[in-house]
């Protein structure tokens, strides 16, 4: 750069070019301590050492045959699509929806989107309240309305509860915030969890939404991993005040394709036409091959079944032994009923834990549990919870998860796959929780 270009640029001068016009509601953003792990692991990773990666929540399964194959055939698709999506993909997810769940939801009010993340951000953008999410929730929920500029209430659970919303803990809320109804964001199977809500408890928080008018966005990305295949969405209780949000990166296994849909009740049209227009001067649209593909996706058939049953009879077993090798190592952890997460808390019976030499905070925890067994885990402070707390989300993805399937396909339906099954094809998540728990163990 020549001598006076250099003088005037901001660098010369300490400061970034037009460093100081960087959004408040951005520059008060930090770097998650996720952000500090995965950097830590890579460098874990580049001094040779061997690690074990139980942090990122990516689905270990192939995307489907007949869903890859729909790709190949349209790959030649190349034309802007219309900004809500491929009108036979919003028919899909509405057949979708009706065939799952029994709602009947108008695919004319389906709004298609690069990932659901972005959907969820572009709703936050557009909805004008607080955002209402259960402590621990999924880690961008609230940066997202940080950026939207919106407040957040974290709504308190309890680990004897599943750390579960309840009608209860809602109600409270709405009475002490009267005129602030709010979003709230329901997921389940969760992340970070791995429970899900029973009809008795999703009719509870329907009400209490319904009689104090609290828009829910009913997160549905894990519904087909419910273990018993019997996902039930909070809509079926208040389908005039829920929108759903779906897509096919976990139960489908397509997370890089970037592609997600939202459905929305007529009461809340608005919020489908105002992201509409926001997508309009954004994204345009999704990639049309993925639209074409995401279609047979939503379709289902015998083939996308059997895929879903082998992955959900898999993970229950993962994740049952994973709970249960965790609970003897002293960890407290709520049952998993689908997904690929546990989120245990420590500190009950770990003398080290609860001991004058504990970790301060969940962060530091993950650290020394990372340099000392090389398994990476995130904190539970990045998914709501008070840092103290010694929390931490797992995700048991860290495996061939096509091999895995493949050698399901010699179980009869239904047949759970044993101990010594997980050993031959989960690994090394299995030698990362058998790390985890020694660690707890000698502590
Ligand atoms: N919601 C939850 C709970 C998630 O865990 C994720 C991804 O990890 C998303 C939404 C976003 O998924 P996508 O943008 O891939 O559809």
């Amino acid at each position: 750069m020549p001598d006076r270009a250099r003088q005037a640029s901001g660098a010369a001068q300490g400061t970034r070019l037009g460093q100081s016009r960087l959004d408040p509601l951005i520059a008060g953003l930090s770097p998650s301590a996720t952000l500090a792990i995965n950097e830590l692991s890579a460098d874990l990773i580049a001094a040779g050492r061997d690690v074990i990666r139980l942090g990122l929540g990516q689905s270990p399964f192939p995307v489907p045959a007949p869903v890859v194959a729909a790709l190949q055939r349209h790959a030649h698709e190349k034309a802007y699509l219309p900004v809500r999506g491929l009108p036979a993909l919003r028919d899909a997810f509405a057949d979708y929806l009706q065939r799952t769940e029994g709602l009947s939801y108008d695919p004319g009010l389906v709004l298609v989107g690069p990932g659901t993340k972005e959907l969820i951000f572009l709703l936050q953008l557009v909805h004008a309240g607080d955002l209402l999410v259960p402590s621990p929730s999924w880690v961008s929920y609230a940066p997202q309305a940080a950026i939207a500029g919106r407040r957040v209430h974290w709504l308190d659970t309890r680990f004897s509860q599943g750390l579960r919303l309840t009608a209860a803990v809602l109600q409270a809320h709405c009475e002490n915030n009267p005129g602030r109804p709010g979003l709230l964001i329901l997921n389940y199977p969760c992340n970070p969890t791995g429970v899900t809500y029973s009809a008795e408890q999703l009719q509870g928080i329907a009400e209490v939404a319904r009689r104090f008018g609290v828009v829910v966005l009913s997160d549905e990305i894990y519904s087909g991993l419910d273990f018993g295949g019997h996902h039930q969405s909070i809509a079926r209780y208040y389908p005039e005040g829920t929108i759903i949000s779906n897509g096919l990166s976990k139960w489908c296994g397509a997370g890089g394709w970037r592609i997600g849909a939202c459905a929305f009740p007529e009461e809340l049209d608005w919020l489908a036409q105002a992201m509409a227009t926001v997508a309009s001067e954004t994204f345009t649209a999704v990639s049309a091959p993925i639209q074409h593909a995401a279609v047979l996706a939503f379709e289902g058939g015998d083939e996308m079944e059997l895929y879903l049953d082998r992955s959900r009879c898999l993970l229950k077993s993962l994740m049952g032994y994973a709970a249960r090798r965790l609970r003897a190592s002293g960890a407290t952890v709520a049952e998993p009923q689908g997904g690929f997460y546990l989120f245990p808390r420590f500190c009950d019976t770990n003398a080290h834990l609860s001991g004058s030499a504990r970790p301060l905070t969940s962060g530091h925890l993950c650290r020394e549990l990372l340099e000392q067994t090389g398994v990476a885990a995130l904190p539970g402070s990045d998914f709501g919870r008070p840092p103290e707390e010694l929390s931490l989300r797992l995700a048991a993805v860290h495996f061939d998860g096509e091999a895995a399937l493949s050698a399901m396909a010699e179980f009869s339906e239904g047949t759970a796959p044993d101990d010594e099954f997980l050993r031959g094809y989960c690994q090394p998540t299995l030698r990362g929780l058998d790390l985890l728990s020694d660690w707890l163990d000698e502590h």
